[in-house]
């Protein structure tokens, strides 16, 4: 029978490379934890010599909870952990040292030999690796991995090996308990949500941007999105299949998300006659631009986010993608610029995503005129933008937007 882990140990990465402004970082970090597991029987949440510590006050539930855990930004390794109390520990280690003998470490090394048997999979060589957050522990760390990697090495025949192991077995020595662990599974790192401000995602219903979402997620923004619906109302739009997708999101966030909802309707009524065919593309990804900037002002957002990858389709080559936004003030965020479709579609599946995006959607940017100019001008497209109107047309658009709380 599996051991029983009431507590979850995680690592985190690049919060321990920062400097002084790491204990806000850490304070993000441990709030983001406690909301993402809301609902959950935590009964704390610890900072303890280099790990966070999440204390269970239901052991059956440790395996949903690191599901959980490993969807929270800035984490790199969670690990369920076995807690052995002092009390089993301690007396016997005393008597062993008053007789001058070779300390034992029965318990430790028990709990050390049966997950390893659990977790060793293909392993090859092993090692104990022991820290005492406790520094009144009778011996110290090298001598508790020595004696406890003895037994491990006797009972499963792995031999030991310091660099690069296939297997680690942490020992951690607290005050009152001893924790013993070695199954990990890997998170995403990246910084806590909310430690970068907050930005206005973009967000169609294909592929490429909620993966965008994610990645600047990853980097510690707390996103808004909008999305631009064509027909006439919410309903006749059937944006259900976008609300699924943020609720994907949500599940790496901490708190609820808003989602903005906008007619693409004042965009069309507006431009018939007076943009050309072939710069119906542009004019409306600026319109998209245009809106999302606004509406980032209102909400407290720094930068607007977007799928665009170079080249990818008419409406993203380098010209195009200049020429679009030439006087919006905010930084536009491009994190999948620089990748191929191949890599985005891993990471969509990565994050779970992909079955969602690849549902049907009638995409407003699908059924624009199929010829767009490669190399619009922004002069030309600030011109349009006079002549039909576009402030006008971003109003009426956001006055008949509406939000969604996402959770
Ligand atoms: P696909 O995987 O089909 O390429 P996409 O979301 O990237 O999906 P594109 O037509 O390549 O679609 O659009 C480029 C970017 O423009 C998107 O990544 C997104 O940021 C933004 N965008 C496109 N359509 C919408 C929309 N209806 N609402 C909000 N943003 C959109
Ligand atoms: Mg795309």
């Amino acid at each position: 029978m599996a051991l029983a882990t009431p507590i979850i140990a995680a690592t985190y990465a690049e919060i321990a490379l920062k400097g002084r402004n790491r204990t806000v970082f850490m304070r993000k970090l441990i709030n983001n934890i406690r909301a993402s597991l809301k609902g959950e029987p935590i009964a704390d949440v610890r900072h303890i010599e280099s790990r966070v510590l999440v204390y269970l006050d239901d052991a059956t539930t440790a395996p949903r909870v690191a599901e959980k855990l490993r969807k929270v930004f800035g984490l790199q390794w969670v690990s369920p952990v076995v807690p052995i109390p002092r009390t089993e520990i301690d007396l016997e280690l005393l008597s062993d040292l008053e007789a001058g003998r070779e300390p034992r470490l029965t318990r430790i090394s028990e709990v050390a030999c049966q997950l390893t048997e659990q977790n060793r999979g293909n392993a090859k060589n092993f090692k104990v690796a022991t820290r005492r957050s406790d520094k009144t522990f009778p011996i110290a760390s090298p001598e508790i991995s020595m004696a406890v990697g003895y037994t491990v090495h006797t009972g499963s025949g792995l031999p030991g090996r310091m660099t690069d192991p296939d297997l680690v077995v942490n020992v951690l020595v607290l005050k009152n308990n001893v924790l013993v662990f070695t199954g990990k599974e890997k998170a995403f790192g990246g910084l806590p949500s909310g430690s970068s401000g907050r930005a206005m995602v973009l967000l169609s219903g294909g592929i490429d941007s909620p993966v965008a979402a994610w990645l600047m997620m990853r980097r510690g923004i707390r996103p808004e999105f909008i999305h631009f619906y064509s027909g006439r109302n919410r309903s006749e739009a059937d944006v259900d299949k976008i609300i699924e997708l943020t609720k994907i999101l949500v599940e790496y966030s901490p708190v609820p998300l808003n989602l903005h909802l906008v007619p693409v309707v004042p965009f069309e009524v507006r431009s018939i006659g007076l943009v050309p065919d072939n710069y119906d593309m542009v004019m409306f990804r600026r319109f998209m631009f245009k809106c999302a900037e606004r509406l980032a002002k209102h909400n407290s957002c720094r930068a607007l986010i977007s799928g665009d990858s170079l080249g990818q389709v008419a409406s993203q080559t380098i010209h195009n993608l200049g020429a679009i936004t030439p006087d919006i003030e905010m930084p536009i965020l491009r994190p999948l610029v620089g990748m191929d479709k191949m890599e985005i579609t891993a990471w969509s599946k990565a994050i779970s995503a992909f079955k969602t995006s690849i549902l049907p959607y009638r995409d407003c940017c699908s059924i624009r005129s199929p010829r767009p100019i490669l190399n619009a001008r922004p002069q030309d497209l600030l011109r349009y933008s006079d002549e039909m109107d576009l402030n006008e047309a971003v109003f009426h658009a956001l006055k008949d937007s509406e939000k969604v709380i996402v959770e």
